[in-house]
């Protein structure tokens, strides 16, 4: 790629870094970008860096905010004593969709995956099992039903339990393999109901 300018080349080769962002698409942005007009670059770079800075993680849940709690975390409304564990914030944004869980959730940012070497300590269990003391009454793990996902949930499941504390998993109407974000909000609230205790 050492035809282009370097300064090209380098904006090319971060875009590819992105996910589904392939070297032809990288390339199409990275020309995109320098023909824009200036304003707009000095916009979108600054809405890049602003979000960088601004966005945090929530101090209970893990999720994306911009405070220290969440907004489903400080609010009276939910139910804090059934937690809804899930991979990612965008599979919490997913059952936020459906409108029909009132409870609150933790993101475990990943699931344990032996093979990619992400043990039980990279992801946020000790914090899950550390939120068990103030009157949880049920757990509801809704990790994907992938391989991981599925290790992942027994994992939690043994965990929770030596706490005393109940443990469900949402029904397998969730296709294997499937991503949560990517499947519709009825499927989801099915799988929600039908969960069965482990
Ligand atoms: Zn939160």
């Amino acid at each position: 790629m050492n035809y282009y300018n370097s300064h090209i080349s380098k904006l090319i080769e971060e875009f590819s870094k992105l996910p589904g962002i392939g070297p032809r698409s990288a390339a199409r942005i990275a020309f995109h970008i320098v023909n824009m007009p200036k304003e707009q670059t000095i916009s979108l770079a600054d809405a890049i860096m602003t979000a960088k800075d601004k966005v945090k993680k929530c101090k209970k849940c893990y999720t994306l905010t911009d405070d220290e709690l969440c907004p489903i975390c400080s609010s009276p409304k939910r139910d804090h004593s059934v937690i809804m564990v899930v991979e990612t914030t965008k599979d919490l944004a997913a059952y936020e969709k459906t409108n029909r869980f009132d409870g609150v959730y933790h993101v475990l940012e990943g699931v344990i995956s032996p093979e990619l070497g992400i043990g039980p300590n990279e992801i946020r269990i000790k914090e899950l099992l550390e939120r068990m003391n103030d009157g949880v009454a049920e757990v509801i793990v809704a990790t994907n039903s992938s391989v991981e996902g599925e290790a992942t949930a027994m994992y939690i499941s043994k965990m929770v339990k030596m706490l005393g504390v109940k443990v469900s998993r949402i029904a397998s109407g969730v296709p294997v393999g499937g991503d949560l974000e990517n499947i519709d909000e009825v499927t989801l609230f099915r799988a929600l109901e039908g969960r069965r205790e482990l």
